[in-house]
């Protein structure tokens, strides 16, 4: 059976084609699934033989939910368990009557940085875009049936389990039906991609998907610490990564988002910061200042709060914004670099 969640509409309609049916029923199955958010195979609308076409080939089946973990401040962490028994974890984020979902594209992660519980685990197997598309949707379920009077999705990143720059394809397949207007709808400017500075991907993303958002984790700006952070530096050097990252099209009003994990004793001094100021001065850039979240084996350590403030305050001197972000459901796991599906 083929997942219906794979499929854009292209693919779809293709695939209906191929097996000489009317490709018209592919935008019937989005409309059913999608838009009015059926939870049953479409009944109604479709040829006889393109419906028992999607009976016999097409699966509706979502990742199964193993376990959530609701956190005091409403961050819900959800175990998914997926076809193959494989797990991966996915996090609503909530804000005023409306959440963010932190979606995974990886089963662990191939990149190993160094402060990451998912770069613990090693990389088991890239997701496939209906594992990426039905982490939103059980969510959303999930959503309708405990909390129906504030269930609403606004934002999605990809800053869960795994490197999405890494599995491309199926990312950019997510995305699609994100965006599409037979899909959710998205707006793209709703969508971040968060990468590690996969510049394979990169490259890629100036030709095919210039329009979503991209936080790039730089974490620091002096090399030898961001090999240790962040071991693909080695490879892909952060210099390389951010003159890429400035080639791409911007809308007027956009910025690029670079995250930087406040590590107390490592990243945290003020030769770091004033480094990190001089390397993103003039440049469309907006930071993250995200204090580093502890978990079991962690080699880090959270920072002061006033140090974290400092960074801010150095970087406002070479007119780089800056925001401190206290991430939320520490007390589950939940936070940034904090996720690992087998622990
Ligand atoms: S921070 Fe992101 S890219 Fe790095 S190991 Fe963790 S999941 Fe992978």
């Amino acid at each position: 059976m083929l997942s219906f969640y794979g499929f854009t509409l292209e693919g779809l309609r293709s695939q209906l084609i191929q097996a000489g049916l009317p490709p018209v029923g592919a935008a019937r199955l989005f409309n059913w699934h999608y838009k009015q958010k059926k939870t049953h195979p479409c009944d109604t609308d479709l040829a006889q033989a393109t419906m028992a076409f999607v009976r016999e080939h097409i699966s509706f089946e979502l990742p199964q939910i193993e376990q959530v973990q609701e956190s005091e401040d409403r961050t819900v962490k959800f175990l998914f368990r997926l076809l193959d028994g494989k797990k991966i974890e996915t996090v609503l984020i909530p804000s005023v009557k409306k959440y963010g979902i932190c979606l995974s594209s990886q089963v662990g992660c191939a990149m190993k940085c160094s402060f990451c519980h998912t770069g613990l685990q090693g990389l088991e197997r890239h997701l496939e875009t209906s594992e990426i598309v039905g982490q939103y949707l059980a969510a959303q379920r999930w959503l309708n049936e405990h909390r129906p009077s504030d269930n609403r999705i606004a934002t999605i990143v990809f800053m869960g389990q795994g490197e999405p720059l890494h599995n491309f394809d199926a990312v950019k397949g997510a995305i699609e039906i994100f965006l599409s207007q037979y899909g959710l709808s998205l707006a793209a400017d709703k969508i971040t991609i968060s990468t590690a500075g996969f510049l394979p991907g990169l490259k890629r993303w100036k030709e095919e998907m210039p329009d979503v958002n991209i936080a790039l984790s730089l974490h620091s700006t002096i090399t030898e610490k961001r090999n240790k952070l962040i071991p693909i530096n080695a490879k892909y050097p952060f210099e390389e990564i951010i003159s890429l990252v400035d080639e791409l099209p911007k809308k007027s009003k956009a910025v690029v988002i670079y995250e930087y994990l406040v590590t107390k004793d490592f990243n945290d001094s003020e030769a770091d910061a004033r480094h990190l100021g001089e390397t993103l001065r003039g440049k469309r850039a907006f930071v993250n200042l995200i204090p580093f979240n502890p978990f079991p084996e962690a080699h880090y350590e959270r920072p002061e709060r006033s140090v974290v403030d400092q960074i801010k305050v150095i970087l406002e001197e070479y007119g780089v914004p800056s925001l401190v972000r206290y991430t939320k459901g520490h007390d589950i796991l939940a936070a940034c670099g904090q996720l690992n599906s087998k622990t």
